[in-house]
């Protein structure tokens, strides 16, 4: 079997590149992560569900992987401008509460969310706020190296300058002109000297609840440079992928690449990786739109745009579906078909636990082992390996039929394949045996039974209607019939 070698689409350079990390076999990852003075949305989990597929994927590939994904506690306010609110500040007043208690109520709740999600904690969670000294150490050197100045407090990144040497608008291909022309005009009150630049410093109002003292005065950080500080102090002045949204990318992102070339004078990042959005009715999710659903309201279906409540795992499936780079469209039809398929991918699985092996062979697994690893290389196509694996279940079902065969290895070359891919790698687990433990629950649930059995045939009904009554407490339901016991979860 020859894999391919893995390739990502890197958007700097608007291309497949062959993935060369810079220092094999370890790996850098930096992924934006979440602003938390509110509840994530379903939106903001496809991107760090995407991203928790490809971390899980690079490390299935044997890399060692220091994936930091940031928490962003202070620092970003209402537009990406510097204007507006601080978006904590807001949300503490409104809420008459500390701004470090919105920052702890929602990095718990990111935290229980993504763990529903399945998805693994990155290697360190930095937080803007416990990295005020490095973002102000980057500033003096970008101040000092003449791509800043300082006005009143502030100070600015001065892109007309930077634009001389570099090519600002590179990330997403635009020309310098194009962005001047689709920025607002500066109007007499501004301090900044060109329509572009953006805040690395805001002096803050005495009235601020969060701010610090620095060498320009008291005030906070801008929203990009906690990454390019956080990012360079974790993972080095050039490190291999940095994520996040596309939405990102003009801003966000663009503006990370001038600080971080400003002051270390050099690309900071290898391949940079964009995830698309999610959308519902074709309309990006977002807070603002008021379009997002929390993953709460989807997993009870206490919304009204949603027709039921999703299991976690069918979300996650129904976001594997898509290739990371798609738009993925919200809709109630095509979170009941993802169940559905999720559903099947794990009845096949329980099928292959039961299966008998035969003296010979009538499949070939190999190919599409082959064919799974071709798929993830080439971008981490899950939506494409997830037809293989259908292909899979469709050999597991039609064995069990009785119309294919398959040896003992044949049956540990499946389980294998299910472990790598399945449970590894699109990171899914069986909700319905209360995890990711290969039919632990089945068996438990097998003995369990057994033993009320014994009880029923001795006539001891006080522990089998022991057994029955506590297991449905705990939301397990058996039913007895002639043909004997069977148990279902609630
Ligand atoms: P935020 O908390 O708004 O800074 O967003 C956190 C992450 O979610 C960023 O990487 C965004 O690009 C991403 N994001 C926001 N909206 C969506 C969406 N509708 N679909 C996918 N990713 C999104
Ligand atoms: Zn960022």
């Amino acid at each position: 079997m020859t894999i391919q070698p893995l390739i990502i689409y890197n958007t700097l350079t608007r291309q497949k590149e062959k993935f060369e990390p810079i220092n094999p076999p370890f790996v850098g990852m930096y992924v934006c992560g979440p602003t938390v003075y509110n509840d994530v949305h379903l939106g903001n989990c496809r991107t760090f569900i995407s991203f928790d597929m490809i971390y899980r994927y690079l490390l299935h590939l044997g890399y060692k992987v220091r994936y930091v994904r940031n928490i962003t506690d202070a620092g970003h306010l209402e537009g990406d401008r510097d204007e507006g609110d601080d978006k904590f500040s807001k949300k503490a007043r409104l809420e008459q509460v500390e701004p470090m208690e919105i920052v702890q109520k929602y990095t718990l709740g990111f935290h229980d969310v993504m763990r529903a999600f399945n998805t693994l904690p990155p290697s360190i969670e930095p937080t803007a706020t416990g990295h005020i000294i490095e973002q102000i150490e980057m500033i003096k050197e970008i101040l000092n190296n003449g791509y800043a100045y300082e006005v009143n407090g502030t100070v600015y990144f001065d892109v007309e300058k930077y634009s001389k040497e570099f090519n600002y608008g590179q990330l997403t291909n635009r020309l310098l002109e194009d962005l001047i022309a689709n920025t607002r005009e500066l109007g007499g009150q501004d301090e900044k000297h060109g329509r572009l630049d953006f805040a690395l410093w805001i002096k803050a109002k005495p009235e601020h609840l969060m701010q610090w003292p620095s060498p320009w005065g008291m005030g906070f950080p801008g929203w990009h440079i906690e990454c390019s500080a956080m990012s360079t102090k974790y993972l080095g002045q050039t490190f291999d992928i940095h994520g996040g949204g596309m939405d990102l990318a003009a801003t966000h992102h663009t503006n990370e690449v001038a600080q971080s070339q400003a002051c270390n004078h050099t690309q900071p990042v290898k391949y940079w990786m964009h995830t698309n959005m999610l959308t519902v009715n074709g309309t990006r999710m977002s807070k603002s739109a008021g379009n997002g659903f929390l993953p709460g309201e989807l997993f009870t279906g206490n919304h009204p745009l949603l027709e039921k409540g999703y299991a976690p795992m069918a979300v996650r499936f129904f976001m594997m579906q898509t290739h990371y780079r798609s738009t993925l469209d919200f809709s109630n039809e095509a979170l009941q078909a993802a169940e559905k398929g999720f559903q099947r991918m794990m009845a096949g699985i329980k099928v292959l636990h039961s299966l008998k092996p035969s003296g010979t062979s009538t499949v070939d697994l190999k190919t599409i082992r082959q064919k799974c690893y071709d798929a993830m290389n080439d971008d981490f196509n899950s939506s494409v390996m997830m037809a293989q694996l259908f292909e899979l279940m469709r050999i597991i079902n039609s064995t069990n039929d009785g119309k294919e065969k398959m040896t003992q290895a044949d049956i540990d070359e499946a389980k294998s394949m299910v472990q790598h891919f399945v449970f590894d790698i699109l990171g899914l687990k069986d909700d319905s045996s209360g995890g990711n433990d290969n039919g632990l629950l089945d068996g438990v649930m097998q003995l369990v039974l057994e033993i009320r059995n014994e009880a029923k045939a001795k006539k001891d009904f006080t522990v089998s209607d022991k057994i029955r009554n506590s297991l449905n407490q705990i939301g397990i339901t058996v039913k007895d019939s002639k043909d004997g016991s069977t148990w279902d979860k609630a």
